[in-house]
């Protein structure tokens, strides 16, 4: 097993040497051998190959002269494994025949080394039989277009399976995958008396250019050509990595097609997450192009009444609403998440349906929603927060046109259109910063309930800044301010401030506009709604029950499934 990392690789030439080369795109727990041999400014894609490389049994490496991230692996595996084979390629950065012959005669030195190395000898005819195979391939961007399946190109520099996967579980076709090793490669054999590696060569050179590569406008060029062909983009780029970032900022400006950004650094942190916005991202292309979800669940309209949940997990509190097929609310209640989701989920549902004197068997359809809805098992289908939000929201406010939701452990920013679809949607990163948990911290600081911070802010008579959103930064900010005898309103005012800076920071990202809507428990805190309304400079519209919105989402999404059928 050989890993390489770039799509520049000559694969079919080491296959034709009997080697088995495999790419290398891993996902990681830590960086714990990394972060002690690499410098901390690498990008997390090189660290985690690293991390790779020592947990499996590669015979070698294959690098090519990417970036100074890949030539700083280079060194750390020669020094480590210096009885793996190892070699790096210098990559041109053009595709011209000169750049070609200089590539060419790269390839060769890596064939003898690997032939020195292994023992093994390059056959020419396998290299023939693979490019001829490879010469049948068909670009499924511009396969006929169907009406019920989105098509996604996905681009960047890198991807892991788990992204694709994700992707392919929501029922997309990927039409593109142009990330650094996820085109499929074309070749044709070279006509008969043609240099075969040199012939080889000059087609590999020929893909799409990648960002290292001199020719950007060709790049941008066939982006533009291929996404057009396509219902969204999906942009992956891994942390740390500048130039794939700054290619994203360009295309964000070029295009018209939906975009979602997503930024990994290939461990599972914030999976979670990713999951709502892909997901959230993919329902909203969905809607828009009229594709009604295929839920296998869905249930037939018998003669009985329809009667839907919704339950909405989130991390800090679980809330359901049970209704009717008029859509009126027939009960609503919430609780708060404990360890398990699905225990706090089955509680919240024989609480509700308790309230609405409603039998288990007589629910037609329960919907999930929240950080916890994969994991509600007696659910029939799961919706995102962001959509949910969305429904919930026109529900409760028809004209809304920008929600702010500030959870227990996100925070989101949705702008919807004229007829409330999702349009665009911002979540805050991966820590606790402007959401309730930072808020509980504060309060906690302060020595108060979570329930009286809001009103005690309301008292300040002087301004207090708190200048950290990270929750342990500002925490001591807050010990120092009692400690110079500050008033616990006038701090608890400069918290709300600080949270109020964050959610308008989101709000203008997603490009909101009147009228505004704020949802989830944070809305019951006046301090906080009063905040945001100064630094928005509009009145923000507030329901009698703002924490189960998502919750009412999910029902309507529920009783929608029974239009359908
Ligand atoms: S940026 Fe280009 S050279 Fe670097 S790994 Fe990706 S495809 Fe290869
Ligand atoms: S992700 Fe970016 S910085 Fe990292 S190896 Fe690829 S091009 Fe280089």
């Amino acid at each position: 097993m050989i890993g390489y990392v770039c799509k520049y690789t000559p694969v079919e030439v080491l296959r034709a040497m009997g080697a088995d080369p495999v790419l290398m795109e891993p996902s990681v727990n830590d960086f714990n051998l990394a972060d002690t041999l690499l410098y901390p400014n690498i990008c997390s894609y090189v660290k985690s190959v690293l991390e790779d490389a020592a947990g499996k049994d590669y015979e070698g490496f294959v690098l090519t002269s990417c970036c100074d991230s890949v030539r700083r692996l280079y060194d750390v595996l020669r020094a480590r494994y210096p009885k793996k084979f190892l070699f790096m390629l210098d990559l041109p950065r053009f595709a011209s025949d000169a750049a070609a012959g200089l590539y060419a005669g790269q390839i060769r030195k890596m064939m003898e080394a690997y032939a020195a190395f292994s023992g093994r000898q390059f056959d020419e005819n396998v290299l023939r039989e693979i490019m001829l195979c490879n010469s049948q391939y068909r670009h499924p961007e511009y396969e006929p277009n169907d009406p019920n399946v989105l098509r996604i190109a996905l681009v960047g520099n890198r991807c892991s399976n788990g992204l694709r996967n994700l992707m392919q579980n929501c029922g997309v076709k990927i039409v593109a995958d142009l990330t650094c090793a996820g085109a499929e490669r074309e070749f044709s054999p070279p006509a008969e008396g043609e240099d075969l590696i040199l012939n080889y060569t000059k087609q590999l050179l020929k893909q799409m250019p990648c960002l290292r590569m001199g020719d950007i406008s060709a790049r941008q060029r066939h982006i533009d050509e291929v996404v057009s062909q396509t219902d969204g983009v999906i942009y992956h780029t891994v942390k740390f990595c500048d130039i794939y970032s700054y290619e994203y900022s360009t295309l964000h400006r070029r295009i018209s097609v939906p975009l979602l950004k997503i930024e990994t650094d290939t461990t599972p942190q914030c999976a979670g997450q990713i999951r709502t916005r892909v997901e959230a991202f993919l329902e909203s292309l969905a809607a828009a192009k009229g594709i009604k979800p295929v839920d296998e669940k869905q249930k037939q309209r018998g003669e009985n009444s329809v009667t839907v949940v919704g339950i909405d997990s989130g991390s800090t509190s679980t809330n359901a609403v049970v209704m009717n097929e008029k859509k009126e609310i027939l009960a609503s209640g919430s609780i708060r998440t404990g360890a398990k989701t699905s225990v706090s989920a089955e509680k919240i549902l024989n609480d509700v349906l308790k309230k609405a004197g409603i039998a288990r068997t007589d629910v037609s359809m329960i919907v999930s929603t929240g950080y916890g809805r994969v994991s509600i098992p007696f659910a029939d289908k799961s919706v995102t927060e962001i959509s949910c939000h969305a429904k919930g929201a026109r529900y409760f406010c028809p004209h809304v046109r920008t929600i702010l939701d500030i959870g227990g452990q996100d925070s989101k920013a949705i702008r919807l259109s004229e007829t409330g679809e999702v349009e665009d949607f911002v979540m805050n990163d991966k820590c606790a910063a402007g959401t309730g948990r930072f808020l509980e911290a504060m309060a906690r600081t302060l020595e108060l309930d979570i329930s009286e911070l809001g009103p005690v802010s309301l008292k300040s008579q002087e301004t207090v800044e708190i200048s950290s959103m990270c929750t342990v930064f500002a925490e001591s900010e807050v010990i120092s301010l009692i400690a110079q005898n500050k008033e616990k309103a006038d701090i608890a005012k400069g918290v709300h401030r600080a949270i109020a800076g964050k959610a308008c920071s989101l709000l203008s990202r997603v490009g909101g506009e009147p009228t505004y809507m704020m949802t989830g428990g944070v809305a019951k805190n006046q301090g906080v709604v009063q905040a945001v309304e100064e630094k928005l400079g509009a009145k923000l519209f507030l329901c009698k029950d703002p924490e189960i919105v998502g919750a009412v989402g999910a029902a309507l999404f529920g009783l929608e499934s029974f239009e359908k059928a």
